[in-house]
């Protein structure tokens, strides 16, 4: 039997947001009227979602030496995701700085720090550490984009299901493609990485196109209150999105990505591991935040019972 596990090469920050009534514009000062401390950072926010997803879930990343590390790692262990693949560094902790007014509108300025120094030497430690434990491998973007693609070779070579989510957009060398098995961009990255402005569900068809010509298996194009976009060689299908009141959107593709992810390595077919991404991701609008807002698996579980949307047509 496939064992069940994921393993997410990715990165890790301390988010520290500020929140005012309104931005300051450059060279201004603000008050602002409430601040938080939490888990950030693509890698550990799949992580934490995979592991709410019920996966057995390994988070391969790097932290720096200071009082953000012991944050970070308290919070992804009372997550239930597995630390043993996490580096601690010389160095500083990643930090995400954001910056959100009182209609929602945000900044965000993200220092890799720590996350910069996550190798190719260390990839390979950690695919061989979690052998027999995991049967699919997460990437995003947020770690030096050599040791992404790195990861995505080694992975598929020690016969892991590679899913890549390309989040933040950039330039990746097309033999990367190849290796993935599942590539999930949300329409923005879509339109960045293809070239095709990703609107609605035709030019999401020829966006995905632009991936299967380049080898990837399977496009999962998410497209916010949309839903999502699901093509292979054989089969495109639509799932129009569940119904929700959402507050903040920020991490609906996170959920997503790490729901989907545990699903599959879970054994259920695509179309299953889909809609519980879409459930989740769902969900994470109706709260604020990133990792706080992650449901667990029991939220995902009644919003699908209770709502018929999400079927793939
Ligand atoms: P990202 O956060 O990367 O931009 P999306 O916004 O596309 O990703 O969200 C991922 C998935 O989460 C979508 O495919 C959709 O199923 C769900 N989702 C996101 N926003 C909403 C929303 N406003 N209402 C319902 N579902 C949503």
């Amino acid at each position: 039997m496939r064992p069940d596990g994921v393993l997410v090469v990715g990165s890790i920050t301390a988010d520290v947001t500020a929140y005012s009534r309104r931005l300051p514009r450059p060279g201004e000062t603000v008050l602002g009227y409430d601040c938080s401390l939490v888990l950030g950072g693509k890698g550990a926010n799949q992580a934490v979602a995979a592991a709410r997803a019920g996966s057995p879930t390994w988070l391969a990343g790097c932290v720096g030496r200071d009082p953000f590390r012991d944050i970070v790692l308290s919070e992804l262990q009372a997550y239930g995701v597995a630390l043993s693949q996490v580096r601690t560094v010389e160095g500083r902790t990643g930090i995400a700085h954001i910056r959100v007014d009182a209609s929602g509108e945000n900044d965000i300025v993200i220092t890799p720090l720590a996350n910069a120094s996550l190798d190719t030497d260390a990839v390979d430690e950690s695919i061989r550490a979690v052998e027999g434990e995991v049967s699919l491998l997460l990437l995003q973007l947020e770690v030096p984009v050599p040791v992404s693609c790195h990861a995505a070779k080694a992975g598929a070579a020690a016969g892991l299901t590679v899913v890549l989510d390309p989040a933040p957009a950039q330039e990746l060398p097309d033999d990367v493609w190849q290796h993935v098995d599942i590539a999930t961009p949300n329409e923005n990255e879509a339109s960045e990485l293809t070239g095709v402005r990703v609107t609605d569900v035709t030019s999401a068809e020829r966006a995905a196109s632009w991936f299967l010509d380049r080898g990837v298996g399977h496009a999962l194009i998410t497209l916010g209150s949309a839903g999502a976009l699901s093509v292979t060689a054989t089969r495109t299908r639509y799932f129009p999105a569940y119904q929700v009141k959402p507050v903040d959107t920020t991490a609906a593709g996170d959920a997503f990505t790490g729901f989907f992810a545990a699903a599959l390595a879970a054994g259920l077919d695509d179309g299953t591991a889909i809609q519980r991404g879409m459930a989740a991701g769902a969900l994470a609008t109706t709260r604020t935040g990133a990792s706080p807002s992650l449901p667990d698996a029991a939220a995902v579980e009644t919003l699908i019972r209770t709502n018929r949307a999400g079927d793939g047509g």
